[in-house]
């Protein structure tokens, strides 16, 4: 059987010509980058390359791009960081977020409150997005940072980023947008956005795992979250993972090459809805009224329980997710889809698919069919059981 992959918001598939870049540094360009001697020289080459392949991305100056180990590293280093950088010069100790983020970012806040910083988490409407006359409200004159996501990775929506930028740079408040399921599906210019810090994730672009990235915007003052050497500026110390972070260069370079693809993908992603909303009764697109990123849409089957339709399309070779997390046998419904207002049980019984940009017609086709007949054999017996 051919399994198909419509999970990308979990992960991608390494690109080609990422393949090949994370290869040949492996394999030719071993040198530690802060070695002075050639070889240390050749990796500090390709790093700094790679930095300006991302920074080109975002419209950012190449220094203020510091490479991590990930987007969960980012969202704590902008978090954590900020907070311990606010808290000793003006005493601010209250953060503002959203209901909906990542677990990176609501992990990060919960371990603040527990080092004594007050977290306003901003609730959404049924469109999944914040209002911004919210945000103003709940700015504070202690308000140490405020971070909202830029896309979210379960239902695609957007938020509107400009709109909160203006709003905390009047405050004089820095903002951190979570860009990690945004960047490759939208055009992302940072100074037009207006963030101050803004994360990003190496896989969710067809590159390696364990590498991300923060931006820092210049001037912003910001304590790191890790001690050792001088790497990053001093931002973020240990020796750089270099076949990683050339890996990542490449694929922003892709992504820049391919963001004329974006538009087909949205085309995919709107045949998959028209089809499941056509043929199979009892169903709805969560978020469908907001702006969303292209290549994703999250799917509620009235009566059908997610995890269960999740492996049928699994045994078809479709690969699709949830996005509750399944903890000790108990499968808690989405955080995102429940602050949007959905009941438990609807929650329960919405799938994710997320596109690539490998994903054909046909693939959708296929995918739509399968959804048909495993919904409607999860119905019939659920009805007799
Ligand atoms: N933020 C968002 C919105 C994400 O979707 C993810 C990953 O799913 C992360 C952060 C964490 O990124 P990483 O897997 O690189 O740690």
């Amino acid at each position: 059987m051919r399994h198909v992959y419509f999970d990308h918001n979990a992960t991608t598939p390494v690109a080609p010509q990422v393949l090949e870049a994370v290869v040949s540094c492996l394999g030719q360009t071993y040198g530690n980058a802060s070695s002075i001697h050639y070889f240390g020289q050749a990796a500090k080459q390709r790093l700094e390359a790679a930095r300006r392949q991302l920074a080109a991305l975002i419209h950012a100056n190449a220094t203020e791009v510091v490479f991590t180990a990930g987007g969960t590293e980012s969202d704590n280093m902008a978090l954590l960081g900020m907070a311990r950088t606010a808290r000793p010069v003006s005493g601010r100790r209250h953060v503002i977020t959203t209901a909906i983020e990542h677990p990176a970012v609501l992990a990060a806040c919960a371990q603040l409150e527990r080092e004594g910083v007050a977290v306003t988490r901003l609730p959404v409407g049924a469109a999944g997005v914040i209002d911004p006359g919210d945000l103003r409200t709940a700015l504070r004159p202690e308000t140490a940072l405020v971070s909202v996501m830029h896309a979210n990775n379960e239902t695609g929506v957007i938020q509107p980023v400009e709109e909160i930028a203006r709003i905390t740079r009047e405050a004089g408040v820095p903002f951190h947008a979570d860009g990690v399921q945004a960047l490759g599906k939208l055009p992302v210019d940072v100074k037009a956005l207006g963030v101050d810090f803004y994360s990003m994730s190496a896989h969710k672009l067809y590159a390696p795992k364990g590498v991300g990235a923060l931006y820092i915007r210049k001037g912003v003052r910001f304590s790191p979250l890790l001690f050792g050497g001088h790497h990053e500026r001093d931002r973020r110390p240990g020796t750089e993972n270099v076949p990683g972070i050339v890996g990542f260069g490449a694929a922003a370079e892709l992504a820049s090459q391919s963001a004329d693809d974006l538009p087909q993908m949205a085309s995919f992603r709107q045949k998959l809805e028209q089809a499941v909303l056509d043929r199979i009764p009892g169903t709805g697109v969560n978020g469908a009224g907001s702006p969303r990123v292209p290549n994703t849409t999250n799917i509620y089957f009235n009566g059908i329980d997610g995890e269960a339709l999740v492996i049928a399309l699994d045994l078809r070779g479709f690969a699709v997710s949830t996005g509750s997390a399944c903890s000790s046998g108990a499968v808690t419904p989405s955080h995102v889809l429940t602050a949007m207002g959905l009941p438990p049980e609807r929650a329960r019984a919405s799938i994710r698919f997320s596109l690539g940009l490998s994903n054909t017609a046909e693939q959708v086709d296929a995918l739509a069919e399968a959804l048909e007949e495993s919904v409607a054999h999860l119905r019939r017996i659920s009805v007799h059981a």
